[in-house]
């Protein structure tokens, strides 16, 4: 459903994605899990042809990120950190907007937007204004916008960021029974670990934009000896590289130091 190539993504001078390949097979729930500034967000919008690559090939459902954008867009639904919803409008609006955007046929919008708006428990809420949300409503309505036209693949960029422990957990329920039900491959990138452990069949672990590990949880902790997912991430980013970029520049200052004695 999704085969990454070889993809970097440079900013001027930064590199943001650093070579980088892997495939999530159709069905499959996948994380992408890693610090602030791993590069997470810009793998996302690739992904889902917001950003271009700087080099390497993205074919998501069968089709090139770059020259073939709309037939991707066809075929996921993503859900962002900030909230693009309407506030202004209902949720039943909000739905619906969406589904005509996306030339979902009347009749299966009604029928669509029932089901997902009941699935996450908005059905009673349908006729009142997103301003009068709270920030767990307002995500659970972005998750059934994003699930209307019946997409193959939904990408949440870090969804559950600021929820509170309940409404997360009840978020992922409500995403586990969708992957259940219709067999939506989900994405979801996210700095927390016991969520990745969790939920994911397969975690990728990057740092620095570049994969540092991918395989199951257990798979993970295997690789590294230790017994928690968080002890296997510790080990493969915060320790090991970080440490020795940390050592590389102490020996700089060292070595600078010891010319200035000179
Ligand atoms: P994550 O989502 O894992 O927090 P990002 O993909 O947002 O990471 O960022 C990866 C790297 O690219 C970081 O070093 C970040 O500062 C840099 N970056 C992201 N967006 C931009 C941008 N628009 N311009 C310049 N640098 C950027």
């Amino acid at each position: 459903m999704i085969a990454v190539q070889n993809l970097c993504r440079r900013y001027g001078e930064v590199v943001a994605v650093d070579d980088i390949s892997f495939a999530v097979p159709a069905g499959e729930i996948f994380a992408f899990l890693g610090p602030n500034g791993a590069g997470k967000s810009t793998t996302i919008k690739i992904l889902t042809t917001l950003l271009r690559p700087t080099a390497g090939t993205v074919r998501v459902n069968g089709h090139d990120v770059v020259t073939e954008p709309d037939k991707v867009r066809r075929s996921f639904g993503i859900v962002f950190q900030d909230p693009s919803l309407d506030s202004e409008l209902t949720a039943w609006e909000n739905m619906e907007i969406h589904g005509v955007l996306y030339d979902v046929p009347r009749k299966q919008r009604r029928e669509r937007i029932e089901r997902l708006l009941t699935l996450v428990e908005l059905w009673d809420r349908k006729d009142s204004r997103v301003l009068t949300f709270s920030g767990g409503m307002r995500r659970r309505l972005e998750i059934a916008r994003g699930l209307l036209h019946h997409p193959k693949i939904i990408f949440l960029d870090e969804p559950t960021l600021g929820l509170d422990p309940q409404t997360r957990n009840q978020m992922w329920n409500y995403l586990r029974e969708l992957n259940r039900a219709e067999g939506t491959t989900v994405f979801f990138s996210t700095h927390y670990m016991d969520e990745a452990e969790r939920i994911a069949a397969r975690i990728a672990i990057i740092d620095h934009g570049r994969i540092v590990a991918l395989g199951t949880a257990s798979e993970l902790k295997q690789q590294t000896g230790g017994a928690s997912l968080e002890d296997a991430f510790l080990a493969l980013t915060g320790k090991h590289i970080r440490e020795e970029t940390a050592g590389g520049a102490d020996m700089m200052r060292a070595f600078m130091r010891g010319q200035m004695k000179r």
